[in-house]
């Protein structure tokens, strides 16, 4: 058994930056054709969109906002057209806020449940056609999930639904031969810990990191690695499951 993604076609939502970022070059590199997506413009789409040409293989990044069903079936469209069927769905986009319950207004609430959650049903459904026997889902939830933490009651339900859906949908979706995953990363040092000021950076480094087994923070590859593994035939008998990438919390 290996890894063997080459040629394979994967479809990777909020892949511009950070965990998105790492899991479209992961699955190039890998031989994969991936097709990427984010919502805004910016220079770190710029850069991505470049490293992917420097790839070996076809790839493609464009600009879809996964809240929007007509962006979404825009996206598929292009999927079904490129590359006439996906073999692999990772659903990443994801945003956060902190923000006291009670002041948390449905504005707010269906922002995040929209991106993490809704996007999930939108995507998988939508590409349901062009999944064959063999294909992989693979949704990034997160550790705090089943942490829970405060101020981001909002978040957690969203990334603890996903965990709901992903079994259910597993069992719907497993005699077709598709499997459906979930990976829940801890901390991952990406871009928004790198955007912070160098003393509460540290000081968020090091409280975390004493949270953790190995005593660091993750990086967005090994988020990646696990994407390659549930997406590779290494994982067959794997479905249904949440995979915490996460140090040993
Ligand atoms: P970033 O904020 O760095 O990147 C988020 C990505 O999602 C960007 O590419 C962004 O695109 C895209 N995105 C956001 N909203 C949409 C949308 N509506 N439509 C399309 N794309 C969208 O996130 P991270 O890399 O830190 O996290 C990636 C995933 O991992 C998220 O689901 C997050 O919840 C999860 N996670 C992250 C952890 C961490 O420590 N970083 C820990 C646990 C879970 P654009 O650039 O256009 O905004």
């Amino acid at each position: 058994m290996e890894l063997d993604l080459i040629g394979k076609h994967v479809l990777i939502s909020g892949g511009s930056r950070g965990i998105g970022r790492a899991l479209a070059l992961a699955f190039a590199h890998a031989g994969a054709r991936v097709l990427a997506c984010h919502r805004d413009p910016s220079p770190q789409a710029d850069r991505l969109a470049a490293e992917l040409k420097e790839a070996p293989g076809e790839h493609l990044l464009v600009q879809a906002d996964v809240t929007d069903p007509t962006q979404v079936d825009r996206l598929l469209g292009q999927a079904r057209e490129r590359f006439g069927g996906l073999d692999v769905v990772v659903h990443n986009a994801g945003v956060i806020s902190h923000v006291p319950f009670a002041e948390l207004e449905p504005e707010e609430w269906h922002r995040i449940l929209d991106t993490s959650l809704t996007a999930a049903y939108l995507l998988v459904r939508g590409a349901l056609p062009l999944l064959g026997p063999g294909a992989s889902v693979i949704a990034v939830g997160s550790r705090a999930a089943r942490a829970g933490i405060p101020l981001r009651a909002h978040y957690t339900a969203a990334k603890a639904g996903l965990e709901g859906l992903t079994r259910s949908l597993a069992k719907e979706l497993g005699p077709r031969g598709i499997r459906v995953n979930v990976i829940a990363p801890g901390v991952i040092d990406s871009d928004d810990t790198k955007a912070l000021p160098a003393e509460r950076r540290a000081e968020l480094t090091a409280r975390y990191s004493a949270m953790t087994a190995l005593g660091r923070l993750g990086r967005p590859d090994e988020i990646a690695g696990a994407a390659l593994f549930l997406a590779s035939g290494l994982s067959s008998y794997l479905t249904g499951q949440t995979i915490c990438v996460d140090g040993g919390i």
